[in-house]
C-alpha cells in the first residue's frame, strides 16, 4: 500500500463532493474536518452554501458528520449546531478515536464512509489509520506563517496523489 499520508483524491474544496459523485462511489457518510475544510479559523456558524451542499447531500441519503481535533470546548459544538449535523470535537487525529465514535454513532462501515479534510498529518493519516478513503481539500486561507510552511511541508505527500483532479 502506498504510504498512509498521501491523500486518495485531492478536491479544490468540499464542494466538489457532489451527491451524484459519492452516490457513484457508494458513500453515504461523509467525515469532514471543520477547520479550513469546512469553514475558517474562527467562523463561528456554516455558511449558506455549506447549509445548501448538507441539503442536497441529505436528499441523496448521505450524511455528514464533523470530526475535528480543535480543542477549544465550544468550537466544533457551536459549528456543528449551526450545521445541522454530529461531531466529535477533540477527536486526536491521527488516531483512530473519533472515526470510530463517528462510524459508530451512525451505524455505517469504512467502506461506507470517507474523509475530507485540509491536512495530511492529522486529517489524510487519520483516516487511512481507520481504514476509511482520505480526500485532501485544499485549505480555505493560509492566513499565517505556521500555516503556510505547514502546507510547504505537505507538498511531497500531495505530489504522491494519484488523483489530483477531484473525485471521478
Ligand atoms: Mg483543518
Amino acid at each position: 500500500m502506498a504510504l498512509p499520508q498521501v491523500p486518495d483524491y485531492i478536491v479544490s474544496s468540499v464542494f466538489d463532493l457532489t451527491p451524484e459523485k459519492l452516490t457513484r462511489m457508494g458513500k453515504t457518510l461523509v467525515l469532514a474536518d471543520l477547520d479550513n475544510t469546512l469553514a475558517r479559523y474562527g467562523e463561528k456558524t456554516a455558511s449558506a452554501a455549506l447549509l445548501n451542499w448538507k441539503e442536497e447531500l441529505e436528499q441523496a441519503g448521505i450524511q455528514i458528520y464533523i470530526v475535528s481535533n480543535s480543542r477549544k470546548p465550544t468550537r466544533a459544538k457551536r459549528f456543528s449546531e449551526s450545521f445541522g449535523v454530529s461531531f466529535v470535537g477533540h477527536s486526536g487525529k491521527p488516531g483512530t478515536k473519533g472515526f470510530l465514535r463517528a462510524l459508530k454513532e451512525t451505524g455505517k462501515n469504512r467502506q461506507q464512509a470517507l474523509m475530507v479534510g485540509d491536512q495530511i498529518f492529522t486529517d489524510i493519516w487519520g483516516a487511512h489509520n481507520a481504514g476509511v478513503l482520505a480526500v485532501l481539500t485544499q485549505p480555505i486561507a493560509l492566513d499565517n506563517l505556521f500555516r503556510r510552511l505547514r502546507y510547504l511541508v505537505e507538498t511531497p505527500f500531495r505530489a504522491l496523489c494519484p488523483h489530483k483532479e477531484g473525485l471521478e
